[in-house]
């Protein structure tokens, strides 16, 4: 049987019998894992209080080859992350970072991957207060890039001519992108301001923009459309909800 010691982040956490826990598990050397922490719910367990959503930690696993499930040895924590739980936006982004990554993730090592993951909770862990929401929507842009699905935003998807800053467009979460004026906009246009707000949050080094609701739900439908394909993502909807 072998045994991994891997840097991880705990995605989502439930209780197994009265007294185990499994476990989601984002590593770092071999891409999503679950694993099942026996006596983590016992009074005096050594996982106790560690192994909670959003911490990272450096686990040693038991891997049994051909088993979906691997156990728990040992987990020392580098980071716990509890400040996400207090505040119900940052809690709701990082909940959907981490539901997009257990659905999502390739089932191999993908350290870009596992790097964004982090970068984003760390950045919603310190953002200020007036820069939560725009936090939340950037790094959730940056990740849907990272898994392969970055929306097209520099030129239209019907006639390919570019969208310059100043133009309107229409969005289209389905078709992945941009119409332009001229190609007709069943949805209706998107100013020029909000563009090139979503172009910012979209991008890697552009920093954040001011955002409001048409942030979000333009957010909340590309991701339903591509990256839930009829899963309802629990934490999106909720994410949804709660910042209406
Ligand atoms: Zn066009």
């Amino acid at each position: 049987m072998p045994i991994v010691t891997t840097r991880c982040v705990v995605l989502q956490t439930y209780s197994y019998s009265d007294t185990s826990k499994i476990l989601r598990l984002m590593t770092l050397d071999q891409g999503p894992r679950s694993a099942i922490a026996r006596g983590a719910l016992r009074p005096r367990s050594r996982f106790g209080g560690l192994i909670e959503p959003f911490a990272e930690g450096r686990a040693t696993l038991y891997v049994r080859e051909n088993r979906e499930l691997d156990t728990l040895s040992d987990f020392d924590l580098v980071k716990e992350r509890q400040g996400l739980g207090v505040d119900l936006v940052r809690f709701a982004g990082a909940s959907v970072l981490c539901e997009l990554v257990m659905r999502l993730a390739p089932n191999h090592r993908d350290q870009g991957l596992y790097r964004t993951l982090v970068s984003g909770l760390d950045a919603l862990l310190a953002a200020s207060e007036d820069r939560v929401e725009a936090t939340v929507l950037h790094h959730l842009w940056r990740l849907v890039g990272v898994l392969g699905f970055e929306p097209h935003l520099a030129d239209c998807l019907m006639c390919g001519r570019p969208i310059p800053p100043g133009a309107s467009a229409c969005f289209e979460p389905a078709a992945g992108g941009l119409r332009c004026d001229r190609c007709g906009a069943p949805g209706g246009l998107v100013s020029p301001s909000e563009l090139a707000a979503l172009r910012m949050l979209v991008s890697e080094n552009a920093g954040l923009p001011a955002v409001d609701g048409l942030q979000r739900r333009m957010l909340v439908d590309y991701v339903r459309y591509h990256l839930a394909e009829g899963v309802r993502i629990r934490s999106l909807e909720f994410l949804a909800r709660i910042s209406a």
